[in-house]
C-alpha cells in the first residue's frame, strides 16, 4: 500500500489531466493513474481539434463556465487553443441557430445574425438553405486535445504530481478514513478520489445517471479547390437533429484535409467491444451531407477515426460529489461536448476534492438528477 497522497485522479485524459494540474498547483500531493499512455487515441480526447463556442445552444447555464474556460484556454496558449470565430447555422427555431441565439441574448454575448446572402459574402465555403439563418460570434475557436492533455500533465508533473501510465485501476473503495485504489501493480490510498474515466465511467463511477458509450467517427475530407478558404475558416455547427454536422478549418495545412463530422450519429458500444474500423458507407454518408453545406468540400476522404462519447439521457454532464461518498468526486457523461470545458472542469474538480464545494454553477450536472431527454 502506497500512502501519503491527498488526492488520486483516476483517468488522466481530458478532464483528469486538468484536475491533476489544478490540484498540484494548489500544493497538494497528487497521484494520477491512467490505463494507457499520456494523451492516447483510445478514449475521447484525440483527433486534433475540438470546437469551443460561447453562445451555447445546449443550455444558457453553460455560459459562465465557458467564460471562465475562455480565460483558462488563453493561459494555456496557442499550442492548445486557436481562436477562429464560430458560425452556427440552422432553421430559425432549431437548436443550432435558435438555441445559440437564446444563450447569446440571455448573457449579452457579442454576436451577429446573418442571412444566406451575407454568409455567402463573408464565408464563401458555406451554402445555406434559403430558410436558414446563422449566428456568428468572434469568441469561438478550437482546442487541440492531445496538446492540451500533454500540457496539463506536464504542468501537473512540474507542480509535483506523480503520474503513472499503463496502470489500469481495477477497483476503488471509499470510507470516512479515505479512499483506496487498487491496480494490477499496487494499492494506493489518499484523502480524496477524482473519478474521471471517460468511456469507462459506466463500469467504474457508480452513479445513478445512466450513461451510454457511443462509437463516433471523425472524418477529414479534401476540398476540390484551393485550400486557402479553409485555412482562415470559422468553426461551425450546421443543421439540427440527425443531419447536424460540425467542423473546423484546415488545422493541419493542405495535406491534412478538413475535419467535418456528424454531431449526433453514434451507435452504442463499449470500450472493450468497439469496432475501430470505419466503414466506407459511413464516410460516404458524411460526405453527402458535407457537400450540401460546403459544395467545395468534395475531394477524397483523407482519413477517418473512431472516438467515444459517453452520453447521458439529457446530454448534460455528470459533475459533482459522488452520491454515496463525500470524499469522491465524479466527472463523466460529457455527452460529446465536454472538451471545451476541460480547463474549468479541472478547476471545479480541484475545488470539490479539496473543499467539498465550488463557486462555479454546476447544478445542471447533479449526479443524482433524473435526466429527461433533450428537446430538439
Ligand atoms: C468524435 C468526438 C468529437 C468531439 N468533439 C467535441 C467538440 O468539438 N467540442 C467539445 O467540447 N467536445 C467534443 N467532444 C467531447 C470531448 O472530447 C469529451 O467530452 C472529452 O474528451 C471527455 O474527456 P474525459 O476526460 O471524460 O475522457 P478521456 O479523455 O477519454 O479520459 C478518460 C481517461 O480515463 C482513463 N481510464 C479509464 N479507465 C481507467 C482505469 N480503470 N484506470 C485508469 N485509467 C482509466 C482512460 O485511459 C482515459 O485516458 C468530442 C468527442 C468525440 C469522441
Amino acid at each position: 500500500m502506497t500512502t501519503g497522497y491527498d488526492v488520486i485522479v483516476l483517468g488522466t485524459g481530458g478532464m483528469g489531466s486538468a484536475a491533476a494540474y489544478h490540484l498540484a498547483r494548489r500544493g497538494r500531493r497528487v497521484l494520477g493513474l491512467d490505463r494507457y499512455g499520456p494523451a492516447h487515441a483510445l478514449g475521447s480526447s484525440h483527433g486534433g481539434s475540438r470546437v469551443y463556442r460561447q453562445s451555447y445552444f445546449e443550455d444558457p447555464a453553460y455560459v459562465p463556465l465557458l467564460l471562465r474556460a475562455w480565460d483558462l484556454w488563453h493561459e494555456l496558449g496557442r499550442d492548445c487553443f486557436v481562436r477562429t470565430g464560430g458560425l452556427y447555422v440552422g432553421a430559425p427555431a432549431g437548436a443550432a441557430f435558435g438555441g445559440s441565439l437564446r444563450s447569446a441574448e440571455e448573457w449579452g454575448l457579442p454576436h451577429e445574425v446573418l442571412g444566406p446572402t451575407e454568409v455567402a459574402r463573408r464565408f464563401p465555403t458555406f451554402a445555406l438553405r434559403p430558410d436558414e439563418l446563422a449566428l456568428y460570434e468572434e469568441r469561438a475557436g478550437y482546442a487541440r486535445p492531445e496538446a492540451t492533455v500533454t500540457a496539463h500533465l506536464a504542468l501537473a508533473a512540474a507542480a509535483g504530481a506523480e503520474l503513472r501510465f499503463g496502470e489500469p485501476a481495477l477497483s476503488w473503495t471509499a470510507g470516512p478514513g479515505g479512499v483506496t485504489v487498487r491496480t494490477g501493480t499496487g494499492t494506493y490510498s489518499a484523502g480524496a478520489l477524482v473519478l474521471s474515466p471517460g468511456a469507462w465511467a459506466p463500469e467504474l463511477a457508480g452513479v445513478p445517471v445512466p450513461m451510454v458509450v457511443e462509437r463516433q467517427v471523425m472524418h477529414w475530407v479534401a476540398p476540390t479547390g484551393p485550400i486557402d478558404p479553409w485555412l482562415e475558416h470559422p468553426v461551425y455547427i450546421c443543421g439540427d437533429g440527425r443531419e447536424q454536422v460540425y467542423g473546423f478549418p484546415a488545422t493541419d495545412g493542405p495535406a491534412g484535409g478538413v475535419k467535418v463530422s456528424f454531431f449526433r450519429a453514434g451507435e452504442p458500444t463499449t470500450p472493450a467491444t468497439v469496432d475501430r474500423t470505419v466503414r466506407p458507407a459511413e464516410a460516404a454518408e458524411l460526405r453527402a451531407r458535407a457537400r450540401e453545406v460546403f459544395p467545395g468540400l468534395d475531394g477524397p476522404t483523407v482519413r477517418s477515426t473512431v472516438c467515444f462519447y459517453t452520453t447521458t439521457p439529457d446530454e448534460h454532464f455528470v459533475l459533482g460529489r459522488h452520491p454515496e461518498h463525500d470524499n469522491v468526486v465524479v466527472a463523466c457523461g460529457f455527452s460529446g461536448h465536454g472538451f471545451k470545458f476541460a480547463p474549468v472542469v479541472g478547476e471545479i474538480l480541484a475545488d470539490l476534492a479539496l473543499d467539498g464545494a465550488t463557486r462555479h454553477p454546476i447544478a445542471l450536472f447533479d449526479p443524482l438528477r433524473v435526466p429527461a431527454p433533450p428537446v430538439s
